[in-house]
């Protein structure tokens, strides 16, 4: 077996090692080492698409152009540092590789949070993570590296992680029928509702503790890996910065709206632009356009009594 293949077969038979110990500080670790297992096996992916003396060019994070014998251009890669996971992502999209990055970007997530904020991790946000990577695996595994995920990980690592997604799986259902049952007001919050993790140990395994409130803001949610039971502010918060983090982003980069700003009812950063609603607090534009121009007003316009930020400016000088 390839080198680079190997380690990350070890990698990945480590981390379910770690996640089977009893030891409850093994679990970072778990999640460390599947998620290198993973990265890794992304690599041994490029590295065996690279063309023979290329220097295993797809695989290095530099590479540069070179003339063959027969005087082509061709490109070569140097240096010993390897791709990092936005440049695996970016050569998997133009070589029609598919890998699930969202489970993968949730992986990596859980153990940067866990290296930086977490001090200890829940079991259920690392069984989470195990039953992300298993999906990953399983399609990775069979389509891209051509082998059975039973044959490449060993029997005991692959039935391990099958059964372990699957005990997960059916809880994850369990609590998301709970969510589903909630009437939600606007179809916005679907997106949010997928984002829900407990705001104490990160697990997805939330459910509401009462679908029957009159008023979705006094809803209660429970995580039932934890026992943590927090208030709708706080968690459905969470998810909204969550949900909307990569509209946000491009928003930011392309110099366009974002999907939402801070809002002038409760001040958090809940107001959905284009349902023109706090998705928090419930609170709705009073003044919708400027009485003097007509311009649209906006959250941040609604304490300058139906003016513009120019008109309310003018309109105070002239006081
Ligand atoms: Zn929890
Ligand atoms: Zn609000
Ligand atoms: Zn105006």
């Amino acid at each position: 077996m390839n080198t680079l293949l190997a380690n990350a077969v070890a990698a990945i038979r480590l981390g379910v090692e770690d996640f089977q110990s009893t030891d409850n500080a093994r679990l970072i670790s778990a999640v460390r080492n599947i998620t290198a297992g993973v990265l890794l096996l992304f690599k041994e992916k490029l590295r065996q698409m690279s063309p023979s003396h290329s220097g295993e060019v797809l695989l290095k994070e530099r590479l540069r152009p070179a003339i063959s014998k027969t005087g082509q251009i061709t490109f070569v890669g140097i240096g010993r540092k390897t791709v990092n996971v936005q440049q695996i992502e970016e050569r998997f999209k133009s070589l029609d590789v598919y890998v699930d990055w969202k489970r993968v970007y949730q992986l990596i997530q859980l153990r940067n949070d866990l290296e930086h904020y977490y001090t200890m991790a829940s079991f259920a946000a690392v069984q989470g993570a195990i039953a992300d990577a298993f999906v990953v695996l399983q399609s990775f595994v069979t389509v891209e590296l051509n082998v059975e995920p039973l044959d490449l990980l060993g029997e005991s690592t692959w039935h391990a992680l099958l059964a372990q997604s699957h005990v997960f799986e059916v809880q994850r259902a369990a609590c998301r029928s709970e969510l589903d049952k909630i009437d939600w007001p606007n179809a916005v919050y679907a997106d949010v509702v997928a984002e829900i993790r407990c705001v104490r140990c990160h697990s997805e395994l939330v459910k509401p503790v009462d679908v029957d409130v009159e008023d979705i803001l006094s809803l209660d949610f429970q995580c039932t890996s934890c026992g943590e039971i927090s208030q709708f502010d706080d968690t459905v918060g969470d998810a909204i910065a969550a949900a909307f983090a990569g509209e946000t982003h491009i928003a930011m980069t392309d110099d366009g709206d974002p999907p939402i700003v801070s809002c002038h009812g409760c001040g958090q950063y809940a107001f959905h632009l284009k349902n023109v609603v706090c998705l928090l607090c419930r609170a709705t534009l009073g003044y919708t356009e400027c009485a003097v121009c007509g311009d649209a007003l906006g959250p941040e316009d609604q304490d300058n009594r139906g003016l513009c930020g120019y008109h309310k400016w003018q309109a105070d000088k002239d006081d």
